[in-house]
C-alpha cells in the first residue's frame, strides 16, 4: 500500500496507522493553527484510513493568501521561460513517480488503476503543454495612425489566484488550473475537496521536489464553509477558478461579483447522446456504456441521457443492457474493474434516492438499481451500474446530475425532437450523436447546447489542448486548457 512520504507525523487511529499531513504554505509544511485535523478514507474499504489533514481555518488560509501575495511582484518579474521550467522539470518529475501518485488517486478516490496512471499522464502532458507556452510570445504590435507612436498590447497576470477543486480529479484538475496560472506569472493557493487531500499533498510535494520559490504555490486543507470562503473573500485574492457543483459554484459567483473579484467556474452536467435510426447500433451501446459507467460515472462529462430516436428502441436498449452487465464491479486496484466504489456514504445513498425516485416517477429498471453484495462489496460504496427507462424526459432523474452509474434512456419521436430534449436542461457541458448522416452531424453540431461535442464518440473525455468548458449552468467565465487558458489567468495591457 502507498504512503506517501512527505510529511509528517504517525498516530495511531484504531488499530490503523494515520498518515498526519500538513499545510504547504510559504515553502514550509505546518499545521493548522486550530489543531483540528479530518480523515479522508480508502472508498473501496472504509476502514483503511488514508490520512489525517489540517482542518484549517480562515486565519490559516488569510496566512497562505499573504504568503502568495508576498512574492507576487517576484514570480511576475521572473522570465515566462524560467516560470516554464519549473513546469517541465515538474513534469519530468512526475513522470518519475507516476506509478507511486496513480496508486494513491486509486486509494483516496477510489479510481480504476488505468484510469489514475490516465489521470496522471494527463498532468504530464499539461505541465509539458504549459511549460513550452512559456517561450511563446504573448501581446501584439498593433498598427499606429501615428508612425512615431509603437502600439503594442501585452498580457499581464492578475496577482493571487485561488484554486478551488473537486474530489473526482484531485490530480488533473488542480494542474490544469496551476499550469497556466503560474506560467502566466500568478501566485496561488490550492484548497482541493475534503475527501482527495492526500492527492493534494503530492501536488505540493512535487513543486517542493523543483524548487518553485517559496509562496509562489501555497496548498491549505479544510472544509469549504471556512477555506473555501477566505479565499474567495480575501481583498488580496484577484481571482477564483473554481471546479465542483453547479449549487457551490452559483454561489461563488455572486460572491466574487460583490466584490469584482474574477471567477471562472466549470460545474455540472447532465449529458446526453442521441442515436439516430442510421446508427452502428453495436458501436453506439459499446461508448454509450463506457461513457455513462466508467469511474461509475462520476465525471462531469459522463453520460447521463441515451435519447433514441424511431424503431431502434429495442435492439439499443438490449445491447446497452447486456454491456451494463457485463462490467466488473470492484476495487480500483483491480485492473479489470470498471464498476468502482462510489467517493463516500452520502454519495452512495444520494443516488440509491435518485434511483428511488426515477421508479416512482414511472420509470422501469432495466439493470441493477441496487447495491452488489458478496466479494467484500460491504467494505466499500459500491453502486450496481444502473439502467433505467420509461422515463419522461422532464422526470428529476433525467434533468439532474446524479454523478453515479446510472443511465437513463429516453425515447424521441424524430431527430428535431430529441435535439429538444436534449437541451431541454439546465446544463449544456458535453454532449454526443451516433449517426452515419453528415446532415444530421452539422446540424446537431450547431444546434445543441454543450461546450463540448462528440460525433460517435465518448462525451466524456477531451485532449488537453483544446478549451474545455459548458453552456448554461455547467460554466461561467472563461474556458480552460489549451491556448483559451490565457484569457482568465491574464489581463491585457495596451501601451
Ligand atoms: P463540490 O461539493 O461543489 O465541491 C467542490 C469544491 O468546493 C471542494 O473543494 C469543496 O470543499 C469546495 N466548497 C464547498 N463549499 C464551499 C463554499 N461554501 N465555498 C467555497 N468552496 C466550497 O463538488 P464535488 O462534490 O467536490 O465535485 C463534484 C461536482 O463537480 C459535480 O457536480 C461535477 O459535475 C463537478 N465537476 C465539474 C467539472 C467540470 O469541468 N465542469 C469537472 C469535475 C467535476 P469541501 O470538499 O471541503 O466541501
Amino acid at each position: 500500500m502507498y504512503v506517501p512520504s512527505n510529511p509528517i507525523v504517525c498516530e495511531a487511529e484504531g488499530n490503523v496507522m494515520a498518515e498526519r499531513y500538513q499545510n504547504y504554505v510559504n515553502g514550509s509544511w505546518s499545521d493548522g493553527s486550530s489543531g483540528a485535523v479530518s480523515t479522508s478514507t480508502n472508498p473501496a474499504d472504509l476502514s483503511d484510513v488514508v490520512g489525517e489533514f489540517q482542518a484549517s481555518t480562515s486565519a490559516d488560509a488569510a496566512a497562505a493568501i499573504d504568503a502568495a501575495h508576498d512574492v507576487k511582484e517576484s514570480w511576475r518579474r521572473t522570465s515566462s521561460l524560467a516560470r516554464g521550467g519549473y513546469l517541465l522539470k515538474a513534469a519530468s518529475y512526475l513522470e518519475a513517480n507516476l506509478e507511486e501518485f496513480a496508486q494513491m488517486v486509486t486509494r483516496e478516490c477510489g479510481k480504476a488503476i488505468l484510469e489514475s496512471r490516465g489521470e496522471i499522464g494527463r498532468a504530464v502532458a499539461l505541465l509539458q503543454y504549459y511549460g513550452v507556452e512559456g517561450s511563446n510570445p504573448v501581446g501584439s504590435v498593433v498598427p499606429s495612425v501615428n508612425p512615431n507612436i509603437l502600439l503594442y498590447t501585452n498580457r499581464m497576470p492578475l496577482g493571487v489566484v485561488s484554486l478551488i477543486t473537486p474530489w473526482n480529479f484531485p490530480f488533473a484538475i488542480p494542474i490544469w488550473k496551476m499550469a497556466p496560472a503560474l506560467v502566466y506569472g500568478n501566485t496561488i493557493v490550492l484548497k482541493p475537496a475534503s475527501a482527495t487531500p492526500g492527492v493534494a499533498t503530492l501536488i505540493a510535494r512535487m513543486w517542493e521536489a523543483v524548487d518553485l520559490p517559496a509562496g509562489v504555490f501555497n496548498l491549505i486543507t479544510g472544509s469549504g464553509a471556512t477555506v473555501g470562503n477566505e479565499l474567495i473573500t480575501n481583498d488580496k485574492v484577484a481571482a477564483i477558478s473554481f471546479t465542483g457543483s453547479t449549487r457551490i459554484g452559483m454561489n461563488i459567483a455572486a460572491e466574487s461579483a460583490k466584490r469584482g473579484k474574477r471567477y471562472q467556474l466549470e460545474m455540472g452536467g447532465k449529458n446526453p447522446v442521441i442515436v439516430l435510426p442510421d446508427a452502428d447500433l453495436e458501436q453506439a451501446a459499446e461508448i454509450t456504456v463506457s461513457g455513462a459507467m466508467k469511474y461509475s460515472g462520476q465525471k462531469c462529462t459522463a453520460t447521463s441521457r441515451a435519447i433514441v430516436v424511431g424503431n431502434i428502441m429495442e435492439e439499443f436498449t438490449n445491447l446497452v443492457v447486456e454491456k451494463t452487465n457485463a462490467l466488473k464491479i470492484g476495487a480500483g486496484s483491480d485492473p479489470q474493474s470498471i464498476i468502482v466504489p462510489v467517493i463516500d456514504q452520502a454519495s452512495k445513498d444520494n443516488i440509491a434516492s435518485m434511483i428511488a425516485r426515477g421508479v416512482a416517477d414511472g420509470g422501469s429498471i432495466l439493470a441493477g438499481g441496487g447495491v452488489p453484495s458478496g466479494n467484500g462489496f460491504d467494505k466499500g460504496t459500491y453502486v450496481e451500474p444502473t439502467v433505467i427507462n420509461n422515463v419522461a424526459s422532464d422526470a428529476f432523474v433525467a434533468c439532474e446530475e446524479i454523478f453515479g452509474p446510472v443511465l437513463s434512456i429516453l425515447s424521441a419521436a424524430d431527430a428535431e425532437d430529441a435535439l429538444n430534449i436534449a437541451n431541454s436542461v439546465e446544463y449544456g457541458l458535453s454532449a454526443g450523436i451516433f449517426t452515419k448522416d453528415l446532415n444530421s452531424v452539422l446540424d446537431f453540431a450547431d444546434r445543441i447546447e454543450a461546450g463540448v461535442v462528440k460525433i460517435n464518440g465518448e462525451t466524456a473525455g477531451l485532449e488537453p489542448q483544446v478549451p474545455f468548458g459548458g453552456m448554461k449552468s455547467s460554466s461561467s467565465g472563461d474556458r480552460e486548457q489549451g491556448k483559451a487558458a490565457i484569457e482568465f489567468f491574464t489581463q491585457t495591457k495596451t501601451i
